[in-house]
């Protein structure tokens, strides 16, 4: 079985709304992490970002317009809920684990969504969009 699904709480937190559920291919992102997910710390998927206010002058934000959502990856925390547990458990095997996750994710979403894991900014968490337009707007 896929590992639970846990939105993270707080003022920080993840914010869903219906808005998300109403897109199919929202929902359908959530599943297919889950399912493509490689062992998590206490078999959780963490959604650790769901809506956000769009960034004054920034790019075009998919958070901002319910399209997007965050997964745990915690190669830079270990220790958290839902980090992967690569073997070896080190930083560069979670870092290879969690890129094959995304890889995972990626194939079997096709090309309707941007899957975004790397540097710089994308270490921690894996970023998941439904952008049939294209582009990466992490
Ligand atoms: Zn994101």
């Amino acid at each position: 079985m896929s590992p639970r699904i846990v939105f993270k709480a707080g003022s920080n937190g993840a914010f869903l709304y219906a808005e998300h559920l109403h897109d199919p291919m929202l929902c359908r992102i959530i599943a297919i992490a889950a399912e493509t997910a490689p062992p998590l710390r206490s078999d959780v998927l963490v959604v650790t970002e769901g809506w956000r206010r769009a960034r004054q002058g920034g790019k075009r934000d998919l958070h901002a317009r319910f399209k997007a959502v965050d997964f745990r990856t915690g190669v830079e925390s270990p220790l958290m809920e839902g980090a992967v547990l690569a073997s070896p458990n080190s930083r560069i095997g979670r870092f290879r684990a969690a890129k094959l996750w995304s890889e995972r994710m990626a194939e079997r979403l096709g090309s309707d969504c941007d899957i975004v894991f790397g540097p710089p900014k994308h270490i921690d968490h894996i970023h998941a969009e439904h952008d049939p337009i294209g582009g990466r707007n992490a």
